[in-house]
């Protein structure tokens, strides 16, 4: 692919379509074995090179293979890996890095499969674990350690939205040789660009914007070559949760349409926030497109589109939520994001408390200052901005 064309242009132009004959479209391979010899790769994923032919599918696949060159070229990566879910994604990365005596700084908001995972499993493993807000500098910076291997952050963070500036954090973390991953989900590599802030790797749940449709489940990490050519030994080969060729090439096709639909979803989403700002009955819109963002410099200067996510209070809450459920006919009262639907979801914060996030009472606080006793999340899908506006009205109405 041309690094000179537009990201638009190298998202549709196949790569491996030049000679006559050749179809336009990437083939789905589905093979779980490839033709080899003896002399080429050995038995073991241990001796697999970067220029190892396709041998077993748990290892790597055509398909699924183009799919990570494409995604590496859209965040500006040497190289990506796929997983069969964002969370294999994260948790791979995470096992990963880290072990026994190792230090992990954390976003205190971040996705609550993560949130759990890192709290339960990694904490069992070894692992010291300290979450900070990472949106306030002085905390990062109070939090790192000698032995601090990585920092994780999502930005902006599910539900809440609230940013991190990377380039800060990445220059700290760096200071005491730790590296920076980031969660960009919500951003999409059309917004946001972790690695060119100083990221070390960036991940994302394919199964969310890049996916589009509401029909895949896929994850993928980017990064340094060698990195991630270790990662797909330790954590992708062993831990065996590949994404499988018919999904990759379902998020190929997806992949052309990403930036029309982050900008169908960002276009509307900027509609109804401003819609949702003059509500009398809603209070504390958040989102990064709005000027009322409480980080909304930060946003101009680190998203180039800020997607379709906005986290909204209304007073006396859970009746709001049942009437929503009850009454939307165009969003849909369900979870996830990023579908071509609208969905919106109440957030409340005990219960993220209790469950995903137990954090201390300090950062409880701060949560609490920024969330409320809850936020309804709506993730804006493509319905006409007038149609999706109409019905929030009516399901918002007493
Ligand atoms: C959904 C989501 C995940 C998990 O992805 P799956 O594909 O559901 O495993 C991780 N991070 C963020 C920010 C998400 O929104």
């Amino acid at each position: 692919m041309t690094s000179e064309w537009d990201v638009r242009t190298r998202l549709v132009r196949a790569d491996e379509a030049d000679e006559e004959g050749a179809p336009l479209n990437t083939p789905l391979v589905l093979s779980t074995t490839f033709r080899a010899h003896p002399e080429g790769v050995g038995f073991s994923a241990v001796d697999m090179g970067e220029q190892s032919p396709f041998f077993y599918a748990r290892w790597s696949t055509p398909t699924v293979r183009t799919l990570e060159r494409r995604l590496a070229d859209l965040e500006g990566g040497e190289d990506a890996l796929c997983f069969a879910s964002g969370m294999a994604a994260i948790t791979g990365l995470l096992l990963h890095l880290l072990g026994p005596g190792t230090h992990l700084v954390i976003s205190d908001i971040c996705y609550a499969g993560t949130a759990e995972f890192v709290r339960g499993t990694l904490r069992r493993y070894g692992v010291d674990v300290t979450p900070v807000d990472t949106s306030d500098l002085e905390q990062v910076r109070a939090a790192l350690r000698p032995n601090t291997r990585l920092v994780y952050l999502e930005s902006p963070c599910n539900p809440v939205l609230k940013l991190t500036d990377i380039e800060a954090v990445a220059t700290l973390a760096h200071g005491v040789g730790a590296q920076v991953a980031v969660d960009a989900t919500l951003a999409t590599p059309i917004g946001l660009q972790p690695l060119a802030l100083g990221a070390d790797f960036v991940l994302h749940s394919l199964t969310k914007y890049i996916g589009g449709h509401g029909d895949v489940l896929g994850g993928v990490v980017v990064g340094g070559r060698a990195e991630l050519a270790a990662l797909r030994q330790d954590s992708l080969i062993h831990l065996g949760a590949v994404l499988n060729p018919f999904p990759a090439w379902l998020l190929l096709r997806s992949l052309s349409t990403l930036p029309q639909r982050m900008a169908a979803h960002e276009a509307t989403a900027r509609e109804v926030a401003a819609f949702l700002e003059k509500h009398p009955r809603v209070h504390h819109v958040l989102y990064p497109g709005l000027d009322s963002h409480p980080q909304a410099a930060l946003a101009r200067r680190q998203l180039r589109n800020t997607s379709g996510m906005i986290a909204f209070q209304a007073e006396d809450a859970p009746a709001v939520a049942r009437r929503l459920a009850e009454r939307l006919k165009v969003v849909h009262y369900a979870v996830s994001l990023g579908k071509p639907h609208s969905l919106i979801f109440y957030l409340p914060t005990d219960e993220l408390q209790r469950t995903s996030f137990q954090l201390s009472s300090e950062l409880q606080a701060r949560y609490r200052a920024w969330a409320g006793d809850g936020v309804f999340r709506l993730s804006i899908g493509l319905e006409a901005p007038a149609d999706i506006i109409r019905d929030l009205e009516q399901a918002l109405a007493p």
